[in-house]
């Protein structure tokens, strides 16, 4: 049983906060706690948390979490007194998620799925805080032959040792060490299966599809289209997402929970979306399908519902404006910002 916050707020700890989903879920929480945020950067950017570290709920410490670390040898953590208030939660999202340079971090994923889970499982520990896991729909691999919905029943099928393995397979070893730590030391663990997400922060270089799609509807360029438009997939939108979240962490929950939108669209129709959205001229170009990629599955989400009362809320249209708004407004300083750290990193080499 997590120990009760006996003070006014409570003490957050996050985990890859300044990533996508990490940064949005802190704007959540510092509204009414004290959050720690902890980051390496490995695909985070410093953008994303800027607007929180004026905030005096809010602090950003940079560490490699597979590195192991107690968070009383940090002393900006005096102004939380957590050496006597202690952390009432832990959210761990810590993953290299760019798939541009997905076979640089490979190394970096698989100490991301054991080392920084164990790390941060030993501070819930330390605690007795409640503790959440960010998974991903990547756990079920394909789905079979005719099978419509992935629920958390399905025991997945997935390639243990494919170019993708460290993330996929990494994934699961994590959520058996999240639930297997839960059960030997008797700590309040949940597991959340994201499927496809998208919104405002997701960074332009990641090579993922929305922000390819909006780049290079502004740049004027084609949209390229790995298939034939046909396929269909999933997109939430990160605001329901971070309500999943903060249900999961809250409500009593056994054994993972899939957040996904349930509702599919062709990529093509995706692809005109933007186009429409950024005024563009681009075309939609057709390439051959890439063969390692899962065929993205449509997440059951009865459990969610009946469990946590929670279902996705926004609409591909209204997310998707603000999406691209968003990123056509942070293009210039992203660029920026990605040429300055990949300068910083070469010479770091
Ligand atoms: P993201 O890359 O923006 O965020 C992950 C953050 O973790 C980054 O800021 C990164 O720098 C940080 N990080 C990685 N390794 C670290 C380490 N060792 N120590 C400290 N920080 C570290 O990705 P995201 O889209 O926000 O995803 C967050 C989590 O959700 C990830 O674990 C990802 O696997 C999972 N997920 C996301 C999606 C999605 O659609 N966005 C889908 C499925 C699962």
């Amino acid at each position: 049983m997590a120990k009760q916050a006996i003070f006014d707020k409570k003490n957050i700890l996050v985990i890859g906060g300044a990533g996508f989903l990490g940064s949005h879920l802190c704007d959540e929480l510092v509204k009414h706690n004290k959050v720690i945020c902890v980051d390496n950067f490995v695909s985070g950017r410093v953008e994303n948390i800027e607007h929180l570290l004026g905030n005096p709920n809010f602090i950003f410490i940079k560490h490699d979490c597979s590195q192991p670390f107690e968070l009383i040898q940090f002393p900006e953590l005096e102004k939380f007194q957590v050496q006597f208030q202690g952390v009432q939660e832990v959210y761990n999202l810590a993953s290299p998620t760019n798939k541009n340079n997905f076979e640089q971090n490979v190394y970096n994923t698989l100490l991301a799925n054991s080392l920084c889970v164990r790390n941060t499982l030993e501070i819930a520990r330390q605690f007795q805080a409640k503790y959440l896991f960010a998974s991903t729909s990547a756990v079920y691999g394909d789905p079979l032959e005719g099978q419509e919905l992935l629920s958390e029943e399905y025991w997945g099928f997935v390639d243990p040792n494919g170019p993708r393995s460290c993330y996929n397979e990494g994934k699961r070893f994590a959520e058996s060490f999240v639930f297997s730590f839960g059960r030997q030391f008797n700590l309040d663990v949940k597991v959340a299966r994201i499927f496809n997400t998208y919104g405002p922060r997701m960074a332009l270089n990641s090579g993922r599809m929305i922000p390819d799609f909006v780049i290079a509807a502004a740049d004027g360029r084609d949209l390229i289209i790995f298939g034939d438009g046909s396929e269909a997939d999933t997109y939430c939108y990160v605001k329901d997402v971070i309500d999943g979240f903060l249900k999961a962490m809250n409500y009593d929950l056994k054994g993972p929970v899939n957040l996904g939108s349930p509702e599919q669209f062709k990529i093509i129709d995706v692809a005109n979306k933007i186009i429409e959205y950024t005024e563009s001229t681009s075309k939609i170009k057709f390439e051959k399908e890439l063969p390692f990629l899962i065929k993205p599955g449509v997440a059951d989400i009865r459990k969610a519902k009946q469990r946590l009362g929670w279902f996705p809320v926004v609409a591909l249209d209204e997310g998707l404006k603000k999406t691209t708004a968003d990123m056509l407004g942070s293009r210039v300083l992203t660029y920026a910002s990605v040429s300055s750290n990949a300068n910083n990193l070469s010479s770091n080499r």
